[in-house]
């Protein structure tokens, strides 16, 4: 990776931006968590962990389009390393479909490539990092951290 010096809540708050349109007519309430409060400057490939954010972002916004009161927060943190949590509520993933997720081209979406997860996936790891998913009734949180 070409690692470069980020303003964590910068990158992030952009990230949300470029989404405004499809949150608004969506209904879709956004919510970005600082959990320290405080400015996080950190190292890494901006356009790749922006692949992978965006790509997350944009399965959330998707997963909630026909859900009510639907919430995207996206909260980080610098602990070990950056964790960032994306959540939206509504539309669990089925215990069988976790599984795959992950794997390239794998889609439920008449239009999906089942690009996003996988490529997410091997961003993470090069960056010595992880990709992980919780998936419940309630919420369904992708966990990235490097
Ligand atoms: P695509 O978006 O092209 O389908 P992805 O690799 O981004 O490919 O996602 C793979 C699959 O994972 C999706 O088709 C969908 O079934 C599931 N998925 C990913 N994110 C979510 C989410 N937030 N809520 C529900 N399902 C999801
Ligand atoms: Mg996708």
């Amino acid at each position: 990776p070409k690692k470069v010096e980020v303003n964590v809540n910068n990158f992030l708050q952009k990230e949300l931006n470029s989404f405004e349109e499809e949150t608004y007519q969506h209904n879709i309430k956004v919510n970005l968590l600082n959990i320290d409060n405080k400015e996080i400057i950190y190292h890494f490939d901006s356009q790749l962990i922006h692949q992978c954010v965006n790509n997350i972002i944009k399965n959330a916004i998707e997963a909630m389009k026909y859900v009510d009161n639907s919430e995207l927060i996206v909260d980080f943190q610098l602990k070990d390393q950056l964790v960032i949590h994306i959540t939206n509520n509504g539309s669990m993933i089925p215990e069988d479909e976790l599984k795959h997720i992950f794997v390239p081209f794998f889609t439920t979406k008449n239009t999906g490539n089942g690009i996003g997860l996988a490529l997410c996936k091997q961003i993470t790891r090069v960056h010595k990092g992880s990709l992980k998913v919780e998936s419940s009734l309630k919420e369904t949180i992708f966990t990235i951290k490097f």
